[in-house]
């Protein structure tokens, strides 16, 4: 980061030049005189290339999505920083990926400012209602609700988090207003988005579900079905409701009309004739009470790196950096080093280290007090629980959890057995880095893809199921769950948006999708780039193994390859999966910035840079740098 110059972007209250990227919107007609999605009008806003890397200087931005990720360069250009990109980014991506982010949503954001060296979370979870207990996802008898039926229902809709994440990164660090930044994406929505594959895969299948909610129906499935790669989509109600809260604010949707919408729909939800889904429990004051706190990052040290990221209610930051420790407790008790291993080695040790991390995730972590964040994170703990390890053989599963007690000379994990829960598999990642070095990490979800299938009326977009992933029922009886519900509570998430430092200066901003395999799919992009010297494209697109205690996957073909083969003869059970996560970082090599996106999975992602390198410079990866 050394070449880029710094010099402050912080003002208080979002103050900005209030220039137009685009001409305002002005005719809208309001939007139930409207058909939403396909049909004539302006032409669609053309697909613009995706790339999976580029390199250069002056800022970068990376994600899944190519429309995104220029509307980031636009306010990069134009001045904007890093903050002020990555919500006009996250407001873009609640255009093209509505099945994934949006309005209805959560989200952690990670903001590393760089001239005063300090770094910052925001949690932007949604929240249970005040009226939620321990048992309200059960049925009287205490069996936990079937989950699928949980999924597409108002119950599980917590308070959204996303718009007041957006306005507080903007209050706080940004330099923009709200208003000028959603343009880029109130633009898109009114004139339309090529779709693209992706686009259509997620929405055929998810069609049958979006039919239980004729509103959903009616904006995501114009003329009743998915739209076919290459035509329009355009979505005018989310247009409108971004100019609404652009010239309102954001207490629209926590105090205002949406908020009204969004109560009334949840505790009441229209359905198809003849379909009933459970109502949710969400009350005005719910919203009302909902803030997105700014708080300290979780801070893991991995070779003399601060490894930072999201802490409770996430589980994404403590459990990383727990996997990162125990890879380098394992190198002390073999006297190996994780650069030199063959690569059957390497993810041997990569899922011992995860499922060891997911025990004690799954005992310890939640939005409860008292969660044992420095001792899970200590070098002592990691060695008292690397002596379960063996290095030729894997530890039968699921791997007990420990004691994260301060005394780490006797008990390396005989606390108890337990299963994993079910979690969702859709979310985006996005990162942003500056011209003054200033770097955004920003992972944002409705939980499944699709949320919960409920579009609130008129205004364009789905509310989330987030509040299905807390525990529906203990874990294991008689064993202290944090993941329970409860009043106002927040479930626990696996989502990892990581800052990575070297001497305070940021080397890596990393993220993806994936559900509880998002820990794991960050842990192994961090190793693979930083221990095992790849480059960070060739990081991102590894075969993935996500091994999560009680379950061990793995993507692109690892499991019958002859390393997976190699894996099995361990005793690893691999589990094939077409893909894990959709992930992508940005890192800063030698005041380099090199921008990297998926180049298989979800159809690949968008990398960009403002200013391109002619060539690449040298000095890729850890061990380069430097030197
Ligand atoms: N709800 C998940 C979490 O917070 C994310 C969902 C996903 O990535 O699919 O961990």
């Amino acid at each position: 980061m050394a070449e880029i110059t710094r010099r402050t972007v912080l003002t208080a209250g979002g103050a900005g030049a209030a220039v137009a990227l685009t001409a305002p919107p002005g005719h809208a007609e309001p939007a139930h005189r409207r058909p939403p999605g396909r049909g004539r009008g302006p032409r669609a806003v053309p697909e613009p290339l995706k790339v999976p890397e580029a390199i250069g200087a002056g800022g970068a931005v990376s994600c899944v999505d190519p429309y995104a990720a220029d509307v980031g360069m636009r306010i990069l250009r134009s001045g904007g920083n890093a903050v002020d990109a990555a919500v006009a980014m996250a407001a873009t991506l609640g255009v093209t990926e509505p099945f994934s982010c949006g309005l209805g949503g959560g989200g952690f954001f990670v903001y590393h400012h760089a001239r005063s060296g300090r770094t910052w979370t925001i949690n932007g979870r949604e929240t249970a209602p005040a009226s939620f207990t321990s048992t309200s996802l059960t049925d009287g008898a205490g069996n936990a609700l079937p989950f699928a039926k949980t999924v597409s229902s108002g119950l599980s809709v917590g308070v959204p988090g996303t718009p007041l994440t957006w306005q507080v990164a903007l209050d706080r660090f940004g330099t923009r207003r709200l208003r000028w930044l959603l343009r880029p994406a109130e633009q898109l929505a009114r004139r339309g988005f090529v779709v693209d594959a992706y686009y259509r895969r997620h929405t055929e299948s998810n069609a049958e579900r979006f039919r239980l909610f004729p509103e959903t129906a009616r904006v995501f499935l114009p003329g009743g079905k998915a739209p076919e790669v290459g035509d329009t989509m355009r979505n005018p109600d989310l247009a409108d409701t971004y100019d609404l809260i652009g010239r309102r604010g954001v207490g629209e949707l926590y105090r205002g009309q949406v908020a009204r919408a969004i109560v009334d729909e949840v505790r009441d939800p229209s359905t198809a004739p003849g379909v009933s889904v459970y109502p949710g429990q969400l009350t005005a004051a719910d919203l009302a009470a909902y803030t997105a706190p700014v708080l300290e990052p979780t801070r893991a040290s991995h070779r003399g790196l601060d490894v930072l990221g999201m802490g409770v209610p996430s589980s994404g930051g403590i459990a990383v950096g727990q996997i990162l420790r125990l890879m380098v407790a394992y190198e002390e008790r073999t006297g190996r080093r994780v650069q030199d291993l063959s690569e059957a080695d390497y993810l041997h040790w990569f899922s011992e280290a995860s499922a060891t991390a997911f025990a004690d995730r799954n005992r310890y972590v939640g939005d409860v007090p008292g969660v044992p964040v420095g001792e899970l994170l200590s070098a002592g703990y990691a060695d008292e629980r690397a002596l379960l390890f063996d290095p030729e053989r894997a530890m039968s599963r699921p791997v007990p959890f420990g004691s994260p007690d301060g005394d780490y000379t006797d008990d390396p994990g005989t606390g108890g057995r337990q299963g994993q829960p079910p979690q969702g598999q859709s979310t985006t990642h996005l990162n942003v880095v500056d011209r003054w070095g200033n770097v955004v990490s920003y992972t944002l979800t409705i939980e499944q893809t699709g949320g919960s299938g409920i579009t609130v009326p008129g205004y364009g977009f789905l509310l989330n199921n987030e509040l299905t992933d807390f525990d529906f029922v203990p874990l294991t009886p008689g064993v202290p769950d944090p993941n329970l519900p409860g009043p106002r509570k927040q479930p626990r998430s696996s989502m990892s948006p990581t800052i990575v430092l070297d001497e305070g200066q940021p080397v890596l901003t990393a993220g993806t999708p994936g559900g509880a395999t998002i820990i794991t799919s960050v842990a192994q992009i961090l190793l693979g780039y930083l221990d095992r010297d790849l480059d960070l494209v060739d990081a991102i697109a590894a075969p993935r193994l996500s091994s999560r205690n009680a379950v061990e996957d793995a993507d692109l073909g690892l499991a019958t390859s002859e390393v997976g083969q190699e894996l099995t003869a361990r005793g690893h059970t691999l589990r094939s999966r077409e893909w894990i996560g959709n992930a992508s970082g940005i890192a800063v090599e030698r005041g380099q910035l090199v921008a990297a996106a998926e180049t298989v999975r979800g159809d690949g992602g968008a990398a960009r840079v403002v200013r391109p390198a002619l060539r690449r410079g040298h000095g890729r990866g850890r061990r380069h740098r430097g030197g």
